[in-house]
């Protein structure tokens, strides 16, 4: 793994900085705590529970604490998700007006670290072009070790399999990333997906939609119809029937495709949604 020795020295000086992962529940930041395990013996694992997070993503934590074999620190605030809402007059979060990361991640993590010099690292994989949460704390610094080692997608699901850990368990029935069951990100199919598998999460997701009137506004989470209008019969066969056809033509388009990204589930995940979407709760 690439040192970061003189980069430490050249902005901390001589004082020791702690070393800091933050976990989401996805598969990259789990891939890096496996990777960084034996190389930086005095990381620190941290998870930021907005208490709000889909069961498969618990679950998914506790395992790779056990594969650890250190614990991973629940940062989870002391205001909840409902709290915040209430706060904000009950103008429920979305892309533009994301005060859930802003509470229930960010602030979280600043806390965590303090002010004492901190190395952050970051799962973001040499194959991907986005950027990742920099805090602008100056005693902290971002460093992205799978993209200094040039590591890929495959080599990520390489890591996770080796350990036993394996992929998230909510890929399994379709959802791209971790993160609240309504988050704002998701595709219209994993709405789908979530009303189908969990169908008790999509419910208290329409509540929260529903209820978001009493406080002066229609909104819905994602953006152009209600989650009532969504779950329609009609309306979530279409959207499926849509989206067999877009992941069609992605698949023709596509050659050389490895067995090991076969086996990842390419399809969800290459969409761009995914590049645009909440780093801090989804890498
Ligand atoms: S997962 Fe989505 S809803 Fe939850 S804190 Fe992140 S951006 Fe907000």
């Amino acid at each position: 793994m690439k040192s970061y020795s003189a980069d430490i020295k050249d902005i901390f000086g001589d004082v020791e900085p702690r070393h800091i992962l933050s976990l989401s529940g996805g598969k990259d930041s789990a891939a890096l705590a496996i990777y960084l395990r034996d190389r930086v013996p005095t990381i620190e694992y941290i998870f930021h529970d907005t208490d709000k997070e889909l069961p498969e993503t618990y679950d998914y934590i506790a395992r790779l604490e056990a594969i650890l074999g250190k614990p991973i620190v629940r940062t989870t605030p002391a205001d909840s998700f409902d709290h915040w809402l209430a706060v904000y007059r009950g103008m429920l979060p979305s892309n533009h007006r994301r005060w859930c990361t802003r509470m229930l991640k960010l602030k979280p993590f600043e806390t965590y670290v303090g002010d004492g010099p901190v190395i952050n690292y970051v799962g973001l994989r040499a194959d991907e072009n986005r950027t990742g949460y920099i805090s602008t704390k100056s005693n902290i610094l971002a460093v992205y070790p799978f993209q200094d080692d040039g590591l890929v997608r495959s080599d990520i699901i390489q890591i996770l399999e080796d350990s036993g850990l394996g992929l998230p368990p909510y890929m399994d029935w379709g959802r791209s990333r971790s993160g609240c069951y309504f988050c704002f990100y998701q595709q219209k199919i994993e709405w789908v997906r979530l009303l189908e598998t969990h169908p008790d999460l999509y419910e208290l997701a329409m509540e929260y939609e529903e209820r978001s009137v009493q406080f002066g506004e229609q909104f819905y989470w994602c953006q152009s119809e209600s989650l009532r209008q969504l779950r329609e019969p009609d309306r979530v066969e279409k959207i499926k029937s849509d989206w067999e056809k877009a992941q069609a033509r992605k698949r023709a388009k596509r050659t050389n495709r490895s067995l090991i990204e076969t086996l990842g589930g390419l399809e969800v995940e290459d969409d761009a949604h995914l590049r645009d979407g909440c780093l801090v709760c989804s890498i």
